[in-house]
């Protein structure tokens, strides 16, 4: 059993003001795993504090000095990966045969970090001025459960190379996660205050963040909801912010394309995570002339898919994260059914002989049109929509009608073909006959899928303020 009784503050694990304990539950088995106790808006304020007095000295640490530093992070974060895996399969339920690149991310996302770093010309000329781009002063950074690891060390590796301070708000949901990152960190030796971590729930730790006058910049990454929550409050001291929100990402299939090769890469984007990714393709748009022969190959391929137990190796699908997590999905399983849809597979309820955990049976909707809530709203589990459509320009204006813009997939055999229609989609990235990942690229979201860009020099910028500096002689 997990009992987590700490945060960290100021270089320290320290026992929070917070009183309130929180169950952490195997979503596979439905069983208590341990127990985390919460940090409340006293242990916020505390952390804040901390994280200002460290500013001034880390804000003036030299690129070679915060290089070093993120090396230390990089090699501490990547000697706990084995452990890192057990909590990911246990406390969240990641598939173990898709466990691999979520072990990876926080030491991959720290080294990209550090790419960018190497890479990044704190001072411009502008004409007769000098632009220098200083950091913004102590950050604020909001994780959300899935990849909870990998999320605090991007933005706590982007926000350090800035020159900024931090402040992390993990979810209350992948405590367990964070421990083990903590501990890592805590043994990279960064000075007292540099960065601190706070478990708490979000309307209570998470406000406070939102609300302090001295956290100059939130981070957040989580639901669209919650991120024009965090506009709201954050507005009245005008804080900088970095949204990286939910979407509804279509995966475009171009007339041409050959319905074997696209098949398996669609259901790897659809169901990535176990449907959990704010990433996954989950609006099939398929040519109305290929329907019956893509309907048909679909539903055989998730026939193979299995949804189950996260530590058998043949497991494609985990549990949903919560059992609120599941019956949100069975709702939107249920609600497409009495829209209109029809299954092509999955259903609502577990897959056969599972009786208890999280689980979902991965489900493909057909007969769908893009005005259903199922095709316009985020459902974060494994359930997919096929959309029919008539030519390039109407999969174009399908894929675009939505409020999200996140991420897109488009495939076909012709590279010219699929490249013109991939420039037309509005989304922050494009996949073109690929499911690849750039980290030095940058990544975030178009209309309600966020606001600014993590990732290379973007995201680097995004904890920076340029300042103009004039010198008469
Ligand atoms: P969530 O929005 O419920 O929670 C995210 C974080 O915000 C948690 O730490 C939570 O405690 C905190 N929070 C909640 N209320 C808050 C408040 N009032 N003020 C401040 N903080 C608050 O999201 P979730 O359920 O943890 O994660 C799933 C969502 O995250 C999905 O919508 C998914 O698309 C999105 N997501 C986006 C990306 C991306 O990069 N764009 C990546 C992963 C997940």
């Amino acid at each position: 059993m997990q009992r987590i009784d700490t945060i960290y503050i100021n270089g320290q694990f320290v026992t929070p003001h917070g009183e309130e304990w929180f169950d952490l539950i195997n979503p596979s088995t439905e069983e208590a795993i341990g127990q985390v106790r919460l940090a409340d808006a006293e242990d916020c304020r505390q952390a804040i504090a901390a994280a200002r007095a460290a500013f001034p000295a880390w804000s003036r640490t030299t690129k070679a000095e915060r290089i070093a530093a993120l090396r230390r992070m990089h090699a501490a974060v990547s000697s706990r990966a084995a452990e890192l895996r057990e909590a990911l399969i246990t406390e969240y339920g990641a598939p173990a045969s898709q466990a691999g690149w979520m072990v990876g991310f926080p030491a991959d996302a720290i080294a990209a970090s550090i790419v960018a770093l190497e890479n990044f010309e704190f001072t411009e000329t502008a004409g007769t001025a000098q632009v220098i781009h200083s950091p913004l002063g102590v950050a604020g950074l909001i994780t959300p459960w899935n990849s909870d690891a990998g999320f605090i060390c991007n933005k706590l590796a982007t926000a350090l190379a800035a020159g900024c301070t931090a402040v992390i708000k993990p979810s209350e949901l992948s405590a367990w996660q964070t421990r083990i990152v903590t501990e890592a960190l805590h043994e990279a030796g960064l000075p007292a205050g540099v960065f601190n971590i706070v478990t708490g729930r979000g309307d209570v730790v998470g406000a406070e963040i939102t609300r302090h006058p001295d956290i100059a910049k939130i981070s957040f990454t989580g639901s669209t909801a919650v991120g024009k929550q965090i506009v709201r409050h954050s507005a009245e001291t005008l804080k900088r912010v970095t949204l990286e929100l939910g979407g509804k990402s279509p995966t475009v299939i171009l007339e041409d394309a050959d319905i074997a090769t696209v098949v398996p890469m669609i259901l790897q984007a659809g169901f990535l995570n176990s449907g959990q990714a704010c990433i996954a393709g989950t609006r099939i748009l398929v040519p109305r002339s290929r329907l019956g022969e893509f309907e048909s190959a679909i539903a055989a391929a998730v026939r193979q898919i299995r949804s189950g137990d996260p530590r058998q190796t043949d497991s494609d699908i985990g549990p949903m994260v919560s059992r609120q997590q599941w019956e949100r999905v069975q709702g939107y399983i249920r609600l497409g059914v009495e829209e209109g849809a029809s299954l092509l597979a999955g259903g609502e309820g577990r897959p056969d002989g599972l009786h208890r955990g999280w689980f979902v049976r991965p489900t493909v909707f057909t007969d769908v049109r893009n005005t259903m809530r199922i095709a316009r709203e985020e459902i974060f589990g494994p359930v997919l929509v096929v959309i029919p459509y008539a030519d390039d320009a109407e999969a174009v204006a399908l894929a675009n009608d939505t409020s999200y813009g996140l991420s897109a997939v488009v495939l076909g055999a012709d590279q010219q073909r699929a490249m013109a229609v991939a420039r037309q989609i509005e989304s922050g990235r494009v996949l073109v006959n690929t499911l690849a990942h750039e980290p030095q690229a940058p990544f975030g979201g178009f209309k309600q899928s966020g606001i600014g860009r993590e990732m290379g020099r973007w995201g680097l910028a995004a904890f920076l303020e340029p300042k103009t500096v004039l010198a008469g002689c």
